[in-house]
């Protein structure tokens, strides 16, 4: 059967697209193809007890399935222009920010009505960072929760499956162009479709690299963001997260130069493992629902590493520090700021003597060992400095987390319509590298479905 549109993909991206596409035009045949399970199939294994590690499963259920690598996440919807990817690039500030908003409002409107939205414009916060010399960046930020966000998914699903053909556990293996329109291939299945819609995230991006070079589409390297998630008791960034939820906070280190942002804070909320192409990191969530609050607030602090030549593969440098701390802990290491500062490592005893009780049982070692001394020079610059809005920040206690990689994917050469070379192949959300958010991601999927219906 040929379709109208091919999406592959089920997270944020894919799914506003076919969300969009049957709203505009309630005729057209879409096809979804999704690597992994249907939502309600999606369990990680880690219990925390028989399994506390990751056993490698042949999808994710954390990055992959319906709802994509957003599904189990906090939901933090921000809507902004200045972070969370460059689609205003591509689209314009305006439209990029009613996009946005357009996504905001069915998100209320599918489960999301008694969730909170925040902004960090004339905040007080604002002020007292500047007089610290950092730098709070303007946003708008629905937080969704990761249960909310959930409830959300499954009804926009109920509705969709009614409209829109999906296919889960459908591993697209090849796209080629035809001359009328293209053709997708899982291992055992052959779909063609006028037009396609690759949506496949970050869990994507050496697939993203391996279909690009098989069309003949040029790539650009981005860049990596490396560093830790820090853990803290929630009463020390309370009147930080109590005014504006989410702070992205920025600073530039007065000994290299560098920038170190804050990044996904999660007040009350748990670290969790991330697995990106076999390799563990580490990342975090919060939920609404007051019941569900853990004691702590954590939030990862990043420093970007753009690279020049020689170098092009900036995911690769990210990968390997990783891979480090995989082969030193078997998985993510929890360290004390403290311990780190002494130079010891952090031992199960000196974890279990803190005041602070990890949400996630990591293993106790030495992230100086991990991460390159620049990299972990600006850390520990950027905890004395956030320790002036928010004292107690750069506690002995304080934990932390390694490693946090934000991998970028390469940026995909793609038009001001988020199309190929290829007419009629469009490449949208985290995997085109012009997305890495949520929002951004959603945003892009309906951009491109009322570019196709228009045409
Ligand atoms: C734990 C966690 C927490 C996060 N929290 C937030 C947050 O609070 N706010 C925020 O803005 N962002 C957050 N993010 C990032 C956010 O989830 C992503 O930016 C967003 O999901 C990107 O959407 P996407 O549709 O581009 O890709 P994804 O959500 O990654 O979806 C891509 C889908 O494509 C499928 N796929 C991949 N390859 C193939 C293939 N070959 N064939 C078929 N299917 C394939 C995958 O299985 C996946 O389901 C978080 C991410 C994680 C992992």
């Amino acid at each position: 059967m040929k379709y109208d549109t091919l999406i592959v993909g089920a997270g944020p991206g894919g799914i506003f697209s076919a969300f969009e596409l049957v709203k505009l035009n309630p005729e057209l045949k879409v096809l979804v193809l999704e690597a992994g399970n249907p939502l309600e199939k999606r369990h990680c294994p880690i219990d925390g007890k028989k399994i506390k590690s990751c056993i490698r499963c042949k999808t994710c259920a954390i990055m992959n399935g319906f709802g994509g690598a957003g599904a189990f996440s906090d939901g933090k919807y921000n809507i902004t222009n200045e972070f969370g990817g460059n689609l205003y690039e591509y689209i314009g500030k305006k439209e990029a920010l009613d996009l946005m908003n357009y996504i905001d409002e069915i998100n209320v409107a599918y489960g999301g009505e008694n969730t909170r939205k925040f902004s960090t414009a004339n905040s007080a916060l604002k002020k007292k960072c500047l007089e610290n010399d950092l730098h709070l960046l303007d946003a708008s930020v629905r937080h969704l929760g990761t249960d909310i966000n959930y409830i959300i998914l499954k009804n926009i699903y109920e509705e969709l499956k009614e409209k829109v053909t999906f296919k889960f556990n459908a591993y697209v293996t090849e796209i080629d162009k035809q001359e009328d329109g293209f053709v997708v291939k899982t291992k055992d299945e052959a779909f063609y479709g006028d037009k396609v819609i690759v949506s496949t995230g970050r869990s994507g991006s050496k697939w993203m690299q391996d279909i690009c070079s098989h069309l003949g589409i040029d790539t650009k390297s981005n860049r990596v963001d490396i560093g830790v998630r820090v853990e803290i008791p929630a009463a020390i960034f309370e009147h930080i997260t109590d005014e504006v939820y989410e702070s992205k906070i920025v600073y530039r280190t007065k000994k290299f130069q560098d920038k170190v942002r804050t990044f996904c804070m999660n007040p009350h909320g748990v670290v969790v493992n991330e697995n990106t192409n076999g390799i563990i990191t580490v990342n975090g969530h919060s939920y609404e629902d007051e019941a569900l609050y853990s004691e702590n607030t954590n939030f990862a602090l990043l420093v970007s590493n753009h690279f020049t030549e020689p170098f092009k593969n900036s995911n690769e440098y990210g990968e390997s520090i990783a891979r480090l701390s995989n082969m030193l802990g078997g998985g993510v290491i929890v360290q004390r700021f403290g311990d780190l500062i002494r130079g010891q490592r952090s031992t199960p005893s000196r974890i279990a003597e803190s005041f602070l009780t990890p949400t996630l049982s990591a293993t106790p070692g030495d992230l100086s060992l991990v991460i390159p001394k620049r990299q972990m020079d600006d850390i520990i610059e950027m905890i004395y400095a956030l320790d002036k809005i928010a004292p107690g920040t750069a506690s002995d206690d304080t934990l932390l987390y390694g490693v946090e990689v934000k991998f970028y994917n390469l940026q995909v050469d793609v038009d001001q319509n988020l199309e190929t070379k290829h007419k009629g192949l469009y490449v949208i959300g985290d995997c085109s590298g012009v997305t890495h958010s949520l929002s951004h991601a959603s945003a892009s999927g309906v951009y491109v479905a009322r570019q196709i219906v228009s045409k």
